[in-house]
């Protein structure tokens, strides 16, 4: 049988994020999975970015489980990254990044990206003012 491993983001809606849905993929599927980036908060939207295995046929009916349970997924092959000559720093996607993968250093007001915690979820891309975060694939 074939294993497969796949990145993949999962968008969790407000209702799902106090439910048990992911330790459901290892116990009922016996998939495996590696967290590598997550913000999810009771009561919230939730997002994660995971490495999800196992046998083909069991990955196929994890992925039916999630969608099932009103899980958006979509495949991870693209990052984003900022181009810092255009980065003006003017703050604007401080507050709208879901995973708080900006901050401002309080000593110059530059703003700090943290790629680590950027879950490709891309409102930045589409609110940055000069353009500055791309959509690398
Ligand atoms: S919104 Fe764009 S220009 Fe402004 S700080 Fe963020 S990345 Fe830089
Ligand atoms: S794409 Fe932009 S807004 Fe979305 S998580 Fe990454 S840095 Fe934050």
């Amino acid at each position: 049988m074939k294993r497969v491993a796949k990145k993949i983001v999962l968008h969790f809606p407000e209702k799902t994020t106090d439910k048990p849905i992911v330790s459901k993929l290892i116990r009922d599927y016996g998939l495996d999975f590696n967290i590598l980036k997550a913000s999810i908060s009771p009561g919230e939207e939730g997002l994660m970015v995971m490495e999800l295995s196992g046998e083909q046929n069991d990955y196929d009916k994890g992925i039916r489980y999630l969608q099932s349970a009103g899980v958006e997924i979509q495949a991870l092959s693209q990052d984003v990254v900022r181009n810092e000559e255009r980065c003006t720093h003017c703050g604007a996607c401080i507050t709208m990044c879901p995973t708080r993968a900006f901050s401002l250093e309080k000593d110059t007001l530059m703003v700090i990206f943290d790629n680590s915690k950027c879950v490709v979820c891309e409102l930045c891309v589409k609110a940055c003012p000069p353009r500055a975060m791309e959509l690398h694939f």
